[in-house]
């Protein structure tokens, strides 16, 4: 090989969906759990409503839980790629399980290990590691797009803070038992009186609410929380006070990556669904992917999937390397959730009447990719961050 040839294979790398060999042992042991034990539980659970306790006890012994948490805490001190590939993998089966790994890794762990301080790190990842559940507490009624607007206070008295309001839409609310929660400590300074707490779910005047019943992801819980006087020690401050605002924007930069992993997990598994029955179903005479007309529908999906993939991977990547991922976070999201809709849409299609009955597992994947545009910043506002970056405003 000439010198130039060289230089041109180290410049160019490896094609983005290249996995190392460690990246594909990891995609390996996640399917044959995905498969395994998550495939023979997802109608019952997606009916309940109800993550089934046993799949979260595994999810903590296969290192699920804590895939960047460094050793020393107990996690697997793998990469945020890693992650992702996690999410995508549980999401082609059930997109439930998806979102339940996804918050703790891509936001709850990622918050303590990025602004813990040591005592909290040492505190609170190793449990978030072996057996506790996490959740990131953002939003409520009145201010979800506009997140900055919460009415949750926190009032400082001395070595502990009262906070008191209520959050809504909590992903794991049920299961949590650490709370990566916003509030606001000094409403006069505006989004700058913004601070994160941890705040375990025994703390004295915490309390879960309502779970939500919802059209997808009907596994994963979604409940209010409320404060009442809720007391956190002062220790318990995530990052500075006043500065909870950069770690909601930090952190949510990366979590949109995992949610495009979830939304080609969902696409991924709709497509393989719909590949399989339109060489069994037989109509004229043939299968029914012998036409032409479902030949290019397919190809269309797997086209969109590709693309969705590509960009989710590349965010991931960009992540990774240390790079300026946001602007390619947010397309990332903006086009799988999209790709999820329209691919999971017409895989239902496909199925025909067996599309639109609860017997094959197309209606759920198009239920479940609904959310893609909702949380972790809707489309409307990913389209807003990606033209700020665009027009440099
Ligand atoms: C199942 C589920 C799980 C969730 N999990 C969590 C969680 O774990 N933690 C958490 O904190 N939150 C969570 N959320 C909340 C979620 O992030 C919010 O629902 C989301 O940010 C949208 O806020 P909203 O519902 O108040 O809608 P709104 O902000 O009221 O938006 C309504 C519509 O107005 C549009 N809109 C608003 N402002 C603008 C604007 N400036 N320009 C253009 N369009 C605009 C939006 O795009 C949307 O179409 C979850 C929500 C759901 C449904």
């Amino acid at each position: 090989m000439s010198q130039s040839q060289t230089v041109i294979e180290q410049k160019s790398g490896l094609p983005l969906t290249t996995l190392s060999e460690d990246e594909q042992m990891f995609r390996a042991s996640v399917r044959e759990f995905a498969e395994g034990e998550l495939r023979p539980r997802v109608e019952e659970m997606d009916e309940q409503a109800k993550l089934d306790p046993a799949l979260i006890k595994q999810c903590f012994d296969l290192g699920l839980m804590a895939i960047e948490t460094p050793e020393e805490f107990g996690g697997a001190g793998s990469t945020f790629f890693n992650s992702i590939l996690a999410v995508e993998e549980l999401s082609r089966v059930d997109a439930s399980v998806g979102v339940f790994v996804d918050v703790q890794n891509t936001l709850v762990n990622n918050a303590v290990i990025r602004w813990g301080t040591p005592e909290q790190q040492k505190k609170y990842l190793g449990q978030l590691a072996s057996k506790s559940v996490g959740a990131y507490a953002l939003s409520e009624a009145g201010s979800g797009s506009d997140a900055f607007a919460m009415q949750t206070r926190a009032t400082d008295q001395g070595d502990h803070y009262l906070i008191n309001g209520q959050k809504l839409w909590i992903t794991n609310g049920i299961e949590a038992e650490i709370f990566v929660l916003f509030a606001n400590a000094n409403p006069d300074a505006g989004y700058r009186g913004i601070t994160a707490f941890i705040v375990e779910k025994n703390f004295a005047g915490f309390s879960v609410g309502k779970k939500e019943n919802k059209l997808g992801i009907r596994a994963s819980s979604t409940t209010e929380l409320i404060l009442e006087d809720c007391k956190v020690p002062k220790e318990n401050v995530l990052g500075d006070v006043g500065k909870g605002y950069k770690v909601s924007i930090e952190t949510l930069n990366e979590g949109r990556i995992g949610i495009g992993a979830q939304m080609i997990g969902i696409a991924r598994g709709a497509l393989e669904a719909a590949l399989a029955y339109t060489s069994e179903r037989q109509q004229f005479g043939k299968s029914i992917n012998q036409f032409q007309g479902v030949q290019f529908q397919l190809a269309e999906m797997a086209t969109e999937l590709e693309a969705a993939r590509l960009m989710v991977y590349n965010a991931a990547r960009m992540k990774d390397a240390g790079l300026n991922f946001v602007k390619e976070a947010a397309m990332g999201k903006l086009y799988s959730s999209r790709a999820a809709e329209r691919i999971s849409s017409v895989a239902i299609e496909l199925y025909g009447g067996y599309g639109f009955v609860k017997d094959y597992p197309v209606e759920k994947f198009w239920r479940d990719s609904k959310i893609g545009a909702i949380y972790e910043g809707t489309s409307n506002m990913q389209l807003q961050t990606i033209a700020k970056l665009l027009i440099g405003k």
